[in-house]
């Protein structure tokens, strides 16, 4: 063991690396999209174009949000109470469903399951679809195997021998090339990068990765029928395989990839048609980031499932939800699921607040996220315009945007080592910090993206602070790159 795992048993061989890249700021205090960074010149205010990673919209320590904080712990708000009412967690599901109803215009009841992180909530529409599926399944088997009870023997034998062992096969779970759904066992299954995926592969149901202009292919894939008899003949039924699809309509950790509308229109048409879940994952795009509350309702595609998170906490409390229409909602999931936290009435009223601050004045919030967005892109823009062989691209909805490099992995040199390890970004992101006071980070599976996810309230300045530490980072790239690490 080395000193420093010594004096630092959380996380060193992570510091180390993160120290290696200037990265191992120590932040102090934070308000709207600053964070100050304990320095030995003391506290330097750091524009964080990071927010979170999602979880805050409305900037660190938003006032609104913390003066409920601060009522809840004066009231002496119990924070544990399992088995019992929450009728704070009924109203901000309530809450939650009518924000739904209003953006996707239906009127359907959605089921809500809370737990604390965004992996959870993956974690119980995951399971959830698993009971579903499972049920489906069993009341096929024991359908089929009434009426070959009364069949004729000959055809019976027949229909048996095929149907051997099928009505056993695990479940198949279908997500898009890219897709992120968190590092938790089961959910990491559906995560597409490997490095996080593959040391853990079998410790859950395995995902198949499925391209977005090939859904209805990969779903016709896996179609699997038994044999039934009815009306004196064999005849075929399809098996209920896919448990569920999830998706995100703006793939975040992939590197800021917008579902196509079309590839959106063709899984709800093949689920509807086949009859499997949709789960729209929100946890990174929701609570208005994109303009709506929703980034689905920019697609049209409204989830069977749809999972919230990260925001929802108000950037103080832990939380996240998994609202089922109640259509396929299983009461009795109720009784197999609960964790300690989930539920809980500091979360479920912070959350209450975090979506009344959002809804307010006609949804102000989310004409800000519009135009401040549209800011954000013309900035990136204009950086990639300047430097067209360095930028290959700026994408992205309202405020998640990415910026993504030329790939820069040819070169000599240590920068380009460092790009061909999958560094790129972090490198960047480093210089950024040291050199500008800026807080960028690349996306989790795509590190030559750099993601930027501000608050509703960042402004013009930070804005323009950013784009001077990219021009400066582009400048170096083109002409200079290894000029970007660190001295020493
Ligand atoms: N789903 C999506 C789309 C995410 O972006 C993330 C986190 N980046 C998760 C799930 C997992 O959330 P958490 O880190 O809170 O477990």
């Amino acid at each position: 063991m080395t000193t420093d795992m010594a004096l630092e048993p959380a996380e060193a061989h992570l510091r180390g690396l993160l120290s290696q890249l200037g990265l191992d700021a120590e932040y102090v205090r934070a308000e709207a999209d600053t964070l100050w960074w304990r320095t030995a010149a003391g506290d330097v205010p750091v524009d964080d174009f990071v927010g979170g990673y999602g979880s805050l919209v409305l900037g660190h320590n938003h006032p609104a949000v913390l003066a409920r904080a601060r009522e809840l712990l004066d009231e002496q708000v119990p924070v544990h109470a399992q088995f019992s009412y929450h009728p704070y967690a009924n109203d901000l599901a309530l809450a939650l469903n009518r924000v739904l109803w209003r953006e996707f215009g239906v009127d359907r009841p959605y089921s809500a399951i809370f737990a604390n992180t965004g992996a959870e909530a993956v974690e119980v529409a995951l399971k959830h679809a698993g009971m579903a599926r499972g049920a489906k399944v069993a009341a096929l088997r024991e359908e089929i195997e009434s009426h070959l009870a009364d069949a004729d023997p000959d055809l019976a034998r027949r229909a048996r021998e095929h149907n051997e062992g099928r009505f056993d096969v695990p479940p198949v779970f279908l997500a898009l090339e890219g897709a992120f759904h968190g590092k938790l066992a089961a959910s990491v299954q559906l995560t597409h990068n490997t490095a996080y995926r593959l040391p853990f592969r079998g410790l859950g149901a395995q995902a198949r990765f499925v391209p977005a202009d090939g859904i209805a292919k990969a779903v016709k894939a896996e179609r699997t029928t038994v044999l039934d008899v009815v009306d004196g003949r064999l005849t075929e039924r399809d098996l209920p395989v896919i448990a569920a699809f999830f998706v995100e309509p703006l793939q975040g950790e992939g590197g800021i990839n917008l579902l196509d509308a079309d590839a959106a229109a063709q899984l709800r048409a093949t689920a509807d048609a086949v009859g499997f879940p949709v789960v729209v994952d929100e946890i990174q795009t929701g609570f208005g980031r994109t303009g709506t509350f929703h980034a689905a309702a920019h697609l049209g595609l409204l989830g069977d499932y749809v999972l919230l998170g990260k925001a929802l906490g108000g950037g103080l409390a832990k939380a996240s939800v998994t609202l089922i229409r109640q259509d396929h909602y299983l009461p009795d999931f109720e009784l197999l699921h609960s964790s300690t936290f989930a539920k809980d009435a500091f979360s479920c009223h912070i959350g209450a607040r975090v979506v009344e601050l959002l809804e307010a004045d006609d949804g102000a919030a989310y004409t800000r996220a519009t135009e401040r967005g549209e800011a954000l892109t013309r900035a990136l823009r204009a950086v990639a315009d300047e430097f067209p062989t360095v930028v290959a691209d700026v994408r992205g909805l309202g405020l998640m945007q990415g910026l993504e490099f030329r790939d820069q992995s040819s070169g000599t040199g240590a920068v380009a080592d460092l790009a061909r390890t999958g560094l790129l970004g972090y490198v960047v992101a480093g210089h950024l910090l040291r050199e500008h006071h800026v807080r960028v980070f690349p996306t989790a599976s795509a590190s030559h993206t750099l993601r930027f996810e501000p608050s509703i309230g960042i402004t013009d300045k930070a804005i323009a602070r950013l784009t001077e530490g990219l021009r400066a980072v582009c400048t170096a790239l083109r002409d200079h790159p290894d000029t970007l690490l660190p001295p020493g």
